[in-house]
């Protein structure tokens, strides 16, 4: 994959060492970026293979699921090798990464070896956890500690947004700064700035948080199911809540992670209060119960008893079936009313939650400079939708303060400074926070980051209905922005996308389509499909879809350029919006896919034609109508969804000149300088002519359907609806010869669409995908 040119060119290699969990994960983020990695490890204790514990991680994270690759292709990028043969290649790198185990001597000895062979001016960090900046570079030459800094990513390091960055004294601040430019630019991440203190800013919180979550736990008599119903969804953070959490990193690194704060952290600090010796965790552990990578750890899968999902009882240690818990509605949706509830899970919120936001209060600045960086942290180091400071203005500073101060506990400074106020506020349509010294400040956004809620925030949106909205996003162009549930198209969304062309055509020079949120398009409407179905208004439902195909054919001969820039899913007519755009600028964790084969149904809204066309006028295609509808069949007819931008591109949903964002945060900023940059001289494209393969080619897509139903790999349902694809696809009833026009072409669509529609095969699929979120394989 290439990113676009100039992007942080003065990292151009790098060298990972220790191949372990998170060095493997870094290599493969690294390579991701297209960048070149030299991944060494030491030698193996048998064997002859001197590289093998490297080659064998990069072969385990070929296999891991989720994925550290974006591409097999950037596995390539990955050279492995050894300390001892092949430490002298640092010398060709920009910027080594130690990631070996979490030992201040190996660390050291590791540092000497690296200055005697390294450019000067590289830069060397460390990925520990743990240890401070301070005692790494102790007793090491200055010129060393000059260009050293701590780089502490997260697990899984590809998906994982947060990356803690600490320099020291000496640290050469320009080096740092470029180290930092690469991590956002090229790896994608948030590089938030902490201070040399145990454990930086998310693990100090974020373990205080689960380590006393366990204790509150066991003290108050919650089961695991309470504890993690408690403390996930009510306060936006993971539904794995505590134990579930503890489960996915493993319960064998909590004592390691409170051993070394123990060690580390100044006498009095809270922390250390929630330090206690639980035998259940012990037991747990030297049972081999270390969580989702051992035997299971708070809960399992039983999978003897036939797949049942237990958890242990906290006091009886014992595991039994896993009982859902779920809250009363009014506390699940107001982390307000939960914390003031009187029942046993008010208790357990306040005590938990209280003691983390007043302990993260009490932080500040020791950790951090600000607030901000403390909010980020959390957010992005542990998927918490709001941070502290935010969650603390949601429950009201002055609330927490005054209930910690009648319970008699201290009062973080922070939390008096803030007295009657919030942390955050708005003026004039900025975001203004809390500084330490009790003065507001604006806060800032890196150059090249422009995000749609901060437009919102200082302005109006152009047009706007219950599904969508246009925004003018400066520089002359408008982003149209969906808002419906999971930003699935509906009628609404194509009658505000008619309006917004208009007014784009009129007003502006281009237009974007993004969206902030997670995922651009779950793609459209299921549930109000089915309820048309239900009633059997099939005129509606017909309506929907060529108006649909009218909108999106609109919107692709506009007199003006179309960027769309996909986020996480892409989906169906999610996708097909893609395909009508002129340019995609993809964020690099996109999911793209035309699924509807999957729900019994074919793409309907132009979906089928635009993937002819964009497989036709690919370089290498082999001549003949027959391969370009080969690889749309291949694709579609299994509802194929990519697991990356970069695998979009080889499953031919971007083109070779779509690019791709790694950084979240720049894909609107990007998306509307690629608008920009199309916009002099644009012409609308022209309508393709489709020559297609006619009978003999549906007959050849139904020969393959009908091998893999034999294999027991398609069901009958799905022949049906194969069938119905390749009927589209190979131009209906046409010749060989005959040209088909894309009128035709969604003629074809809509007729498939409509009659599979009326079977009751697919309406058990979309009844049966709207219920329980996966396929029906009828
Ligand atoms: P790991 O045990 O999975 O891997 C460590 C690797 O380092 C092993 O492959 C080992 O052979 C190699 N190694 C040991 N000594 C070496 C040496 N002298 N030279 C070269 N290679 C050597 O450990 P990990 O979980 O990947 O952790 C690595 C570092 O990252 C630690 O500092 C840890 O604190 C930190 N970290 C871990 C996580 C996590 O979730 N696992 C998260 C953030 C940071």
């Amino acid at each position: 994959m290439k990113l676009d040119e100039g992007q942080a060119s003065a990292i151009r290699r790098v060298c990972v060492i220790g191949a372990g969990v998170m060095g493997a994960g870094i290599a493969a983020q690294v390579a991701n970026a297209g960048i070149p990695v030299l991944l060494l490890d030491i030698l193996p204790k048998s064997g002859d293979d001197r590289d093998a514990i490297a080659k064998a991680a990069v072969a385990r994270a070929l296999k891991t699921d989720p994925a550290p690759f974006m591409s097999p292709q950037a596995a390539k990028l990955i050279e492995t090798g050894n300390i001892e043969d092949h430490l002298a290649r640092v010398a060709d790198c920009d910027w080594v990464i130690e990631v070996i185990v979490e030992r201040l001597d190996l660390k050291q000895a590791l540092y000497h070896r690296l200055d005697a062979v390294r450019r000067p001016g590289t830069a060397i960090s460390s990925n520990t956890s743990t240890i401070p900046l301070v005692q790494l570079v102790g007793g090491l030459p200055e010129s060393l500690s000059r260009d050293f800094m701590i780089t502490h990513f997260f697990n899984p390091p590809r998906y994982m947004r947060l990356l803690e960055m600490v320099t020291g004294p000496a640290t050469d601040m320009a080096l740092a700064a470029r180290v930092a430019e690469f991590c956002d630019l090229s790896l994608g991440k948030t590089v938030v700035r902490a201070n040399d203190t145990p454990g930086f800013i998310a693990n100090r919180i974020g373990t205080y948080w689960l380590q006393h979550g366990v204790n509150a736990a066991m003290d108050q008599g919650l089961s695991v199911e309470e504890a993690d119903a408690v403390m996930g969804r009510p306060f936006g953070i993971p539904k794995t809540g505590v134990f579930g959490l503890i489960d996915l990193v493993g319960l064998d690194l909590m004592p390691h992670i409170n051993a070394s704060m123990k060690a580390s952290l100044p006498a009095g600090d809270a922390f250390l209060d929630t330090l206690r010796e639980v035998p259940l965790l012990s037991k747990m552990i030297a049972d081999g119960y270390t969580g989702r990578k051992g035997l299971g750890g708070f809960y399992r899968i039983n999978r003897e008893a036939g797949k049942i999902k237990e958890s242990i009882g906290l006091v009886t240690g014992e595991y039994e079936p896993s009982k859902s818990t779920s809250l009363p509605a009014a506390l699940s949706r107001s982390p307000t009313k939960l914390i003031t509830s009187t029942d046993r899970y008010g208790q357990y919120a306040w005590s938990v939650m209280g003691a983390t936001l007043a302990y993260a209060a009490s932080l500040v600045p020791t950790i951090a400079d600000d607030i901000v960086s403390v909010d980020a942290a959390m957010r992005l180091g542990f998927n918490w939708k709001q941070g502290p400071f935010e969650l603390l203005d949601v429950l009201g500073p002055a609330v927490v303060a005054r209930r910690l101060e009648a319970e008699g506990k201290p009062v973080p400074e922070l939390l008096r400074t803030v007295a009657d106020g919030t942390f955050y506020k708005v003026e004039n349509g900025q975001t203004l926070f809390l500084g330490v010294d009790g003065r507001y400040r604006p806060v800032e956004r890196p150059a090249g980051v422009l995000l749609l809620e901060d437009v919102k925030r200082r302005s109006e949106p152009l047009l706007r209905n219950g599904s969508a909205a246009l925004w003018d996003v400066g520089e002359g162009v408008a982003c149209f922005e969906l808002t419906s549930k999971m930003n699935a198209f509906d009628e609404q969304i194509m009658k505000l996308l008619d309006k917004s062309i208009e007014l784009v055509k009129q007003r502006y020079k281009a237009l974007v389509i993004y969206t902030d949120a997670t995922n651009f398009s779950a793609g459209a409407n299921l549930g109000l499909a089915l309820f048309a179905c239900n009633i059997a208004a099939w005129g509606e439902i017909e309506t929907l879809v060529s108006s649909g195909q009218r909108t999106f054919k609109a919107l692709k001969y506009a007199p003006f350029p179309v960027v769309s820039a996909p986020g996480g899913l892409a989906l169906g007519g999610g996708c097909e919006v893609l395909l009508h755009s002129d340019a995609i600028q993809a964020h690099a964790e996109s999911y793209i896919g035309l699924v509807e084969c999957g729900v019994g149904l074919v793409p309907g809204w132009g979906g089928c034609g635009e993937m002819i066309a964009r497989w036709t006028a690919t370089a290498g295609m082999p001549k003949g109508p027959m391969p370009a509808v080969a690889k749309v069949f291949e694709t579609v007819s299994v509802a194929k969804v990519s697991k990356s931008a970069a695998e979009a591109k080889v499953l031919g949903f971007l083109r070779p000149a779509d690019r791709i964002t790694m950084n979240r945060d720049r894909l609107l900023f990007e998306a509307r300088a690629r608008a920009l940059s199309l916009v002099e001289g644009y012409t609308a494209p022209t309508a393709p002519e489709f020559r297609l393969p006619g009978a003999a080619g549906r007959a050849a897509m139904n020969l393959a359907a009908n091998s893999f139903h034999r294999q027991g790999i398609a069901t009958d349902h799905d022949l049906v609806v194969a069938d119905n694809l390749a009927e589209i696809l190979s131009g209906g009833g046409a010749d060989l010869v005959d040209v088909v026009t894309e009128k035709q072409m969604l003629a074809l669509e809509r007729v498939a669409f409509m009659r599979l529609l009326r079977t009751g095969a697919t309406l058990d699929r979309i009844e049966h995908t709207l219920e329980t979120g996966k396929p029906l394989r009828n």
